[in-house]
């Protein structure tokens, strides 16, 4: 047990078994941090009693802590789950979706509109592994529903075949708004998974889980909610985490087991940083919302502007989904600047801003901007003619934002 060694000991081993107690009495708002490789067992009849599967339970720093146990259980909650499990990045829980649930021979569809290096990973690593990939449009249904019956559950030889259909609401970059509720149905009648990337929902737009009428009476939703805690959550451009929330206990179990398999974990101050904070995610959440919304409606009546593409603008694609299933929006946009500029202008503006950084991801203090070239990602660009830039809004005063873009339009003549 862990009684202190009786001494006498020298320094350093007084050091390594100091007399640590848990502080009992000790009552203060922050969950507590715990770090440790190693879980200590009373004796070896507990270490064999305990297995890395089941949570709650301790048995190596990787497989779990107090201080990763608590966040998965607040993500599970905002985001209206049971079950959670926690991945380095982002990008690291999509991965683990993808190699929990699929085989040689399995079929991954994906949103035109799909968060790039998801693609990219399906692209080379899947591909690789005889996992075949297929685009659909997020605003038609009826494409995934063609594109399902292409690739029915029964493979030729007769073996089944998982699909699973990744949802992105809004979409990377060009944000169309998807066709949820035809999304859903096309999925459930083909009985294929259904993935939700849900970092711009951020748990707090939308509801992944009751989204919408399941045609008996009742309500359902996505099986699998991944949000890139580096975004919102966190809040500080600071963290890189990602979550797996479930409703389904068998699902989450299969999830869990690739993930330990994988060797996945995160880190106890990470975890302490999107801790901190998560308290604060819904009132940064809606003053982001509310300034990025004021900034596009201004941006919408700027010369050389050609089209601002934020979900909540009724002229948006895919505006009326939005209006169906959320009451907020992130604060990230893009606007289509005026064809008849050079590249090099679309640049030189960028560039010019003051307030707005360069560079990746949102959901943090600063205000970012990045010019994308959608002729590099997008084989369809119905409608998405000009030169696309990508706002993220931070948690500046918006007349100062307002005041940084108004000087770069002007410099454009
Ligand atoms: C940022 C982002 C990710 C990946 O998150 P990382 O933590 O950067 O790996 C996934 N999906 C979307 C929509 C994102 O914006």
């Amino acid at each position: 047990m862990s009684q202190a060694p009786k001494p006498p000991l020298e320094p350093i081993t007084g050091l390594i078994h100091h007399p640590y107690r848990a502080p009992e009495g000790w009552d203060a708002v922050p969950p507590g941090v715990f770090k440790g490789s190693t879980v200590c067992f009373p004796d070896v009849a507990a270490m064999r009693a305990r297995h890395w599967t089941q949570r709650g339970v301790y048995t190596y720093g990787l497989r779990g802590t107090p201080t990763t146990y608590t966040l998965e259980e607040r993500l599970a909650t905002l985001e209206g789950g049971t079950h959670c499990v926690l991945a380095p990045s982002g990008l690291a829980a999509i991965a683990t979706v993808n190699q929990a649930l699929l085989r040689t021979g399995d079929v991954l569809f994906l949103p035109a509109n799909v968060y790039g290096p998801s693609r990219e990973l399906a692209r080379h690593e899947l591909a690789d592994w005889g996992i075949s990939h297929r685009l659909y449009d997020p605003l038609q249904p009826q494409t995934l529903a063609d594109a399902l019956a292409a690739e029915p559950a029964q493979q030729a030889d007769g073996r089944p075949r998982t699909r699973l259909v990744w949802l992105e609401a809004a979409g990377s970059v060009t944000m169309e708004f998807p066709d949820l509720t035809g999304l859903l149905a096309a999925a459930r009648t083909h009985g294929a998974i259904t993935a939700l990337d849900n970092t711009w929902g951020a748990g707090l737009a939308l509801r992944a889980f009751d989204l919408a009428d399941d045609g008996q009476g009742g309500r359902c939703g996505v099986d699998i909610s991944m949000h890139a805690l580096t975004k919102y959550p966190s809040g500080g451009a600071d963290v890189l985490m990602g979550s797996i929330v479930t409703r389904d206990e068998a699902l989450h179990r299969r999830i869990l087991a690739t993930h330990g398999r994988l060797g996945l974990g995160v880190a106890a101050n990470d975890v302490e940083a999107v801790l901190r904070g998560l308290p604060t995610v819904a009132l940064r959440y809606h003053a982001q919302d509310a300034a990025a919304r004021q900034l596009a409606q201004w941006l919408a009546g700027q010369p050389r502007v050609a089209r601002v593409l934020h979900p909540a603008l009724p002229d948006a694609p895919g505006h009326a989904h939005w209006a169906t299933h959320c009451t907020a929006a992130a604060g990230i946009f893009s606007v289509l600047l005026d064809p008849a500029l050079s590249a090099a202008q679309v640049d030189g503006f960028v560039d010019g801003l003051q307030l707005f950084r360069i560079g990746y991801s949102w959901g943090g203090p600063v205000s970012l901007a990045v010019p994308y070239d959608l002729r590099l990602m997008r084989e369809d660009r119905r409608g998405l003619d000009g030169h696309l830039v990508r706002l993220c809004i931070g948690l500046e005063a918006v007349a100062d934002l307002q005041a940084d873009l108004a000087r770069g339009l002007a410099a454009l003549g």
